[in-house]
């Protein structure tokens, strides 16, 4: 192991700009990726030894490591990955480390866990409970205090009387694994003959070297199935695996199919886990006891010291970029650490993001292709109801002619989804005597009616007032209208047209995530004939019942002034109509729209997702937008509108001057208001070989520095323009 002399650099787990210079009291070992606790304005902080001290420093001066965890070192692709994400999206080394170590629980030696073994000795006294005991411990083994607990149903003093008694012994066992290893060979599925081609497509690249694989498959292709021997090969090959999900809601179908493949749980990393199991997995995965992970993006900074395999799951998810903090996409990262990490990639999805499908027309990726749905299921027939033909009748928002399918559908027992990407039960609450509009204090939004439980409610800062009996403006009683649908809206029209249907609504503030799981496990068995949900139903799910998918407002994502927009709208609506007919029987699916001839409606209607794709790459060429180009937002805060102007507008004068860089802005941001921040954004576009995260730094450093309630914020790459 390689030692450095007696001061060494240690990077901090907070936001500072690099790394401070340590030494290294005698008798301490340390080397690269060593995981310490350092003295920092007089409090220990976690950080890691990143090498040599980067300038000399008089010894004197310095101050001592103050520990070094027992634990392996972080590895080196790991630490190189922490620089680049650093470097690339602008955010402080240490604030990188910190998604790496995230708790000091996980470093702690892990506690014993106290257990009892049968002594042979009868006790003088027995009792109904005592006997109890002694027979659930009769095997002999040492059983823990809490299983005897369990299995007996004593209480815990029964047994501690057993022990005084003689009757049992106590000892001290290490906890049990968090997970035990995945076997690759437990369960291996028949792949259908396109299956088993894209598997060997897959395996073209090398177990052992960094590749990438865009698997790009339609919805019910069986990609999961395809992805799964591609880990099994990882495993084999005695390296680790992590799965990325863009939801935690999907996980449960998901560790469940895991399990049946592989014979036991993967490791969990998600924000639904407890702090000791955090600890647990952390760990595991450092010490190598953990051999794959199914997580959220965070999961992507777990410190593997042998990572063989990324998978992103539905890859094209905007839950995978991360905008507070740390603004990184975990897709671009993966690449980056499975680089580093020499693993490969696979990028899994039926409507891969416009980057994706760039990078593997140019050869970059491995385009592996799977074309037509695993055995008999069919891809869902798809119309448009034009809406300015075929309006809904007035106060209602299912047209006539979806109507009727449903009613059909019911009809034959089968189960439809109604999607409608808004939750709450209406977008705006108006005053009719005097058209006060209901607004949140805090920001530059609507507060939108969420009429089961009586409040209006800010989507942006999660504002709640209760409704009120009269308008706030001009005390008139009864005089306030909902304006428009969201989901409970559409609810209560399901509710008056299709009585005697079993419904359900779904959107993420509709409970917990396990009430949410308990809710798809419902669906599944086909308990719910109707259901009504956003975008949280559109993702994933594989509902054998499900025939007919209405979308009631097709156009939804089409207005934003987002560069992305035509590509979310057309990944959305592909999605939520993909879940209809992933069985035996035939699917539909219908598209609410004003604009009909949109190019993604008629890509929909006529199922030819290439014609979506080359429109789209074509009009990204020709402005010069991502993959093509590169985009970095600027999004300056301040408690005054006025002060964020004039900051931005100092901004844009220090800007250096380069070649193809383009500058946007200052502009009011869409939302201009949020918690009570004015915000004004601006946008810097470039050609795509020029290095932007190091111009916006240089710019960044050559300009005034923020002071007061002035905040910068930097998102390279941005996802969202709002
Ligand atoms: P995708 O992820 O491409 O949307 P899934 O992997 O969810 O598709 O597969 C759709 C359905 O087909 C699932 O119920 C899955 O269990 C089943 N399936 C796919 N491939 C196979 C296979 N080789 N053997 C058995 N069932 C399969
Ligand atoms: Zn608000």
């Amino acid at each position: 192991m390689e030692h450095f002399p007696d001061i060494v650099a240690v990077m901090v787990s907070v936001s500072v700009e690099g790394s401070y210079s340590y030494r290294v009291p005698p008798g301490m070992s340390v080397s690269r990726g060593s995981i310490v606790a350092v003295p920092l304005v007089g409090r220990l902080t976690l950080g890691v030894v990143w090498g040599p001290p980067k300038d000399m420093v008089a010894h004197n001066r310095l101050k001592d490591i103050a520990h070094v965890y027992d634990v392996p070192a972080l590895s080196e692709e790991l630490l190189t990955t922490v620089d680049w994400v650093s470097r690339y999206t602008l955010a402080a080394p240490g604030l990188v480390l910190r998604s790496v170590l995230r708790s000091t629980e996980a470093l702690d030696v892990e506690r014993p866990v106290t257990a009892f073994r049968k002594t042979g000795h009868e006790p003088e006294r027995m009792t109904d409970a005592r006997l109890r005991v002694l027979e659930v411990v009769a095997d002999g083994s040492a059983w823990a205090k809490a299983a005897i607990v369990g299995a007996s149903g004593v209480s815990a003093s029964v047994i501690e009387g057993l022990e005084r008694a003689g009757a049992l012994q106590r000892l001290e066992m290490p906890a049990p694994p968090i997970v035990l290893p995945p076997d690759p060979d437990e369960m291996a599925p028949v792949l259908s003959a396109e299956q088993a081609g894209a598997l060997a497509s897959i395996r073209e690249l090398d177990v052992g070297k960094f590749g990438v694989a865009l698997l790009d498959g339609v919805t019910g292709g069986g990609k999961t199935e395809v992805f799964f021997e591609a880990v099994a090969d990882t495993l084999r090959a005695g390296r680790q695996a992590l799965i990325l999900l863009p939801e935690i809601a999907l996980t449960h179908t998901f560790l469940a199919r895991f399990t049946r493949r592989f014979g036991t749980r993967p490791a969990e990393w998600h924000s639904d886990m407890t702090p000791a199991q955090r600890a647990r997995t952390w760990r595991g995965v450092l010490s190598g006891a953990v051999r794959a992970v199914v997580g959220a993006r965070s999961a992507l900074f777990l410190p593997f010291r042998e990572l063989g395999i990324i998978v992103l799951d539905e890859e094209h998810d905007g839950a995978f970029k991360q905008s507070d903090g740390v603004n990184y996409h975990a897709r671009d990262m993966a690449v980056v650490r499975a680089k580093h990490a020499g693993a490969r990639v696979i990028l899994s999805s039926a409507t891969p993001s416009v980057e994706s499908r760039n990078n593997a027309n140019q050869g970059r990726y491995r385009h592996v292709l799977l074309r037509s749905r695993f055995a008999e299921a069919a891809l869902p027939d798809i119309t448009a109801i034009d809406m300015r033909e075929e309006p809904p009748e007035k106060g209602h928002w299912i047209a006539p002619r979806l109507a009727r399918e449903i009613f059909a559908t019911l009809d034959r027992g089968e189960q439809v989804l109604l999607f409608l990407n808004r939750r709450g039960y209406a977008p705006l609450t108006l005053c009719k005597a005097c058209g006060h509009q209901y607004q949140c204090p805090d920001c530059s939004a609507w507060l939108v009616e969420h009429r089961f439980r009586g409040v209006l409610m800010c989507h942006h800062c999660g504002h709640e007032q209760r409704k009120p009996e009269s308008c706030g403006a001009c005390g008139a009683v009864e005089s306030l209208v909902p304006i428009g649908p969201g989901i409970e809206r559409v609810a209560e029209e399901a509710e008056a047209r299709f009585p005697g249907s079993r419904k359900v609504i779904l959107s993420s503030d509709m409970g917990t995530n396990a009430q949410l799981r308990d809710r798809f496990a419902e669906i599944e068995r086909g308990e719910y004939d109707l259901i009504i949900g956003t975008q949280l139903v559109a993702k994933g799910h594989h509902f054998e019942k499900l025939t007919l998918v209405g979308v009631l407002d097709a156009d939804l994502g089409l207005a934003h002034g987002d560069p992305r927009a035509a590509e979310k709208t057309f990944q959305i609506l592909t999605q939520v109509t993909g879940r209809a007919g992933r069985a035996a029987r035939a699917g539909r699916a219908f598209l609410q729209t004003y604009h009909p001839t949109h190019p993604v409606m008629e890509a929909m209607v006529k199922g030819d997702r290439e014609a979506f794709y080359a429109h789209e790459l074509k009009a990204r060429a020709e402005g010069g937008l991502p993959p093509f180009g590169r985009l970095a937002a600027l999004i300056v805060s301040a408690n005054e509108h006025d002060v964020a102007f004039a900051f931005a507008r100092g901004l844009l004068s220090a800007a250096p001057m380069a070649e193809g860089l383009r500058l946007f802005g200052p502009a009011d941001a869409p939302i201009s208001m949020v918690r009570g921040r004015h915000r004004v954004r601006l946008l810097a576009q470039s050609p795509k070989d020029f290095d932007l995260s190091g111009y916006v730094r240089f710019w960044l450093t050559s300009a005034e520095r923020p002071t007061g309630n002035l905040r910068v914020q930097v998102d390279i790459d941005p996802m969202s323009f709002f």
